[in-house]
């Protein structure tokens, strides 16, 4: 009976050695894509069943798996800046046809981040878009001091590298024929974070609406208040609430948020929320607050207790 039973028990595993050596063959044929080399590897390894010659099989193998998925990796590398990776599926889109398809991920129709520039080229009448303030430019108010990077410094290099003055664009267009006043966040300015002349923009725009009788777009994407700027930021909430209060309240006229991802922090506590109708893309991040934020609080809080 122990002798069945080792001998069953051999046959077991070599059947899975050849199963599985098979298995790493056909992954290198898929990743390289040649079929001489990987054609032979296979049939080799499942003709194969004894001991030894799988175990030459793995010297043989391992040397050109490396070398061709190193390759591959090269390619990948190259071709990189043709593709758009999905945030949601990991999925990849062609660039050339991203744009037309409205930033949609083709493989699960997520709604992939957009820059300002982009939004109103998409959203607005072609011609009509006259930009507001756009030479504003945010000061250190309160000389902020990092170890890491100035906090003027850090604004001229996002001013380079995304083309804009700051992390919002207000103006003018036409909306299928209709004059609207629009405002655009920018999330790759500094995290699409409210500054003050963020508040200062918006609130102009607000208050040019309301002088002209125009309805109101604000297009949000925000980690919220801008810290660098102290509670100076966290004016403009307040800021802004009242400049739309006069707006939606007083001259009764119509403010549309628009809530893209993510809408946080101090934007949702402000203007986000205050919409006559409140439009959000699906699947969006939407909060006051990080929860890995709270959880790091609670435990600094948690050692000063003790
Ligand atoms: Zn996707």
């Amino acid at each position: 009976m122990n002798d069945t039973q080792y001998t069953w028990n051999n046959h077991i595993n070599s059947c899975i050695d050849s199963y599985l050596q098979s298995q790493i063959c056909i992954d290198s044929y898929i990743v390289s894509g040649s079929d001489n080399s990987s054609n032979n590897y296979i049939s080799s390894s499942i003709c194969g069943e004894s001991g030894n010659s799988s175990k030459n099989e793995d010297a043989r193998t391992s040397d050109p798996i490396i070398r061709e998925s190193s390759t591959d990796l090269d390619v990948t590398q190259k071709y990189r800046h043709l593709w758009v990776q999905c945030e949601n599926c990991y999925g990849l889109n062609y660039k050339k046809f991203f744009k037309s398809k409205m930033n949609l991920c083709e493989q699960c129709g997520y709604h992939l981040k957009m820059s300002s520039s982009d939004r109103i080229e998409l959203s607005i009448d072609p011609g009509t878009w006259e930009p507001m303030d756009e030479d504003m430019v945010s000061l250190d108010p309160i000389e902020f001091h990092s170890e890491e990077e100035p906090y003027k410094n850090r604004i001229d290099s996002y001013q380079r590298k995304t083309g804009l003055t700051e992390a919002v664009q207000t103006g003018i267009g036409q909306l299928d024929g209709i004059n609207v006043a629009i405002a655009v966040m920018d999330f790759q300015f500094m995290g699409g974070s409210m500054g003050s002349v963020v508040g200062e923009k918006i609130t102009r725009l607000i208050e040019y609406a309301t002088k002209e009788f125009l309805p109101l777009i604000i297009v949000c994407a925000s980690g919220g208040a801008r810290m660098q700027e102290g509670s100076l930021s966290l004016m403009q909430m307040a800021k802004i609430s009242s400049a739309l209060y006069d707006y939606q309240s007083n001259k009764k006229l119509f403010y549309v948020p628009i809530l893209t991802s993510p809408t946080t922090g101090g934007v949702t506590a402000s203007f986000g929320m205050l919409g006559d109708i409140i439009i959000a893309e699906p699947n969006v991040g939407i909060g006051k607050k990080k929860k890995k934020k709270k959880k790091k609080k609670k435990k600094k809080k948690k050692n000063v207790i003790l």
